[in-house]
C-alpha cells in the first residue's frame, strides 16, 4: 500500500504517519525529516536545504524529487509508503506518479488532514522539544514540569527554527495553494480522502484508519 499524508503545516502529519506506518507496516518518509537529518550531518544537501527551511520556504523541487525517489527506490521501500510532507507542489505528484507508474505501481490513497488555520498557528508556534531525547512539548497543551526543561531528562529544551511566528506564518502562506491543488489533483484522480484534523490525536487515527477501511486496492501490484 502507498499512502500519502496531506495537510498544511501542523496538521499533524508527521505524529499520524508513524502511528499509521507501524499499525499498517508502511515505511514512514518525511522529507522534512531527511533534510533535518542531512542539515544536522553539515551535506552539501542539507546546508542548502536549511536555508529554506529557515526561511519557511520551500526546498526548489529538483533538489526534492531527486532525494525523495531515490529514496523510495531503495528494497526497504517496497514494502509500502507512508508518505509525509511529500509531495508538496504540483511538479512533485506528477514525478511521484510517473516514477511509481515505471514501477507498474500507483498512490493507494491520500489522506488530508484538515485543521483551522488558526489552531495550526497555536499549534506550531507552541512547540517544543528536546535535542537530547526528542521528547515533544507545547506550550498549552503539554508544558514541562520547568519552563524550557525537558521532562524526562533535564536537557534545555529548543523551538524548531522553523517553528518561530514569523516563519510559521511564511510557512502557512507557501504551502496553502499547494496544498489545495495537490487535494484537487488527487480528487480528481479518486483518491482523496478529507479527515477532520481537529480534536485528540487518538480521534485522528482513528477518523484515517476508517477512511483507509474504503480504501480499494483492487488492482494494485505488490
Ligand atoms: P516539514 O517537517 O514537513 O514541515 O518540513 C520542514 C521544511 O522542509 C519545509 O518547511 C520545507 O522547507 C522543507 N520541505 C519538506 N518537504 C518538502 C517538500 N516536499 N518540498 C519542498 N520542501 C520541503
Amino acid at each position: 500500500m502507498r499512502l500519502i499524508l496531506l495537510g498544511l503545516p501542523g496538521a499533524g502529519k508527521g505524529t499520524q504517519a508513524k502511528i499509521l506506518a507501524g499499525r499498517q507496516g508502511l515505511l514512514h518518509v518525511s522529507t522534512g525529516d531527511m533534510f533535518r537529518d542531512a542539515a544536522a550531518e553539515g551535506t552539501a544537501l542539507g546546508t542548502r536545504a536549511q536555508e529554506y527551511m529557515t526561511a519557511g520556504q520551500l526546498v526548489p523541487d529538483e533538489v526534492t524529487i531527486g532525494m525523495l525517489l531515490e529514496r523510495i527506490a531503495k528494497p526497504d521501500a517496497q514494502v509500502g509508503l507512508m508518505l509525509d510532507g511529500f509531495p508538496r507542489t504540483l511538479p512533485q505528484a506528477e514525478a511521484l506518479d510517473r516514477a511509481l507508474a515505471e514501477q507498474g505501481s500507483e498512490i493507494d490513497a491520500v489522506l488530508y488532514i484538515k485543521v483551522p488555520e488558526d489552531e495550526l498557528m497555536e499549534r506550531l508556534t507552541g512547540r517544543w522539544s528536546c535535542p537530547q531525547c526528542g521528547a515533544i512539548y507545547h506550550t498549552q497543551s503539554k508544558p514541562p514540569q520547568v519552563a524550557e526543561v525537558c521532562d524526562e531528562c533535564g536537557a534545555a529544551l529548543t523551538q524548531r527554527a522553523d517553528d518561530q511566528p514569523a516563519t510559521v506564518q511564511a510557512r502557512l502562506d507557501t504551502n496553502r495553494e499547494w496544498t489545495e491543488q495537490l487535494a484537487q489533483y488527487y480528487r480528481a484522480q479518486g483518491k482523496l480522502h478529507e479527515v477532520d484534523g481537529t480534536g485528540s490525536p487518538e480521534s485522528i487515527t482513528g477518523r484515517l484508519l476508517e477512511a483507509l477501511q474504503g480504501v480499494s486496492l483492487q488492482g494494485r501490484k505488490a
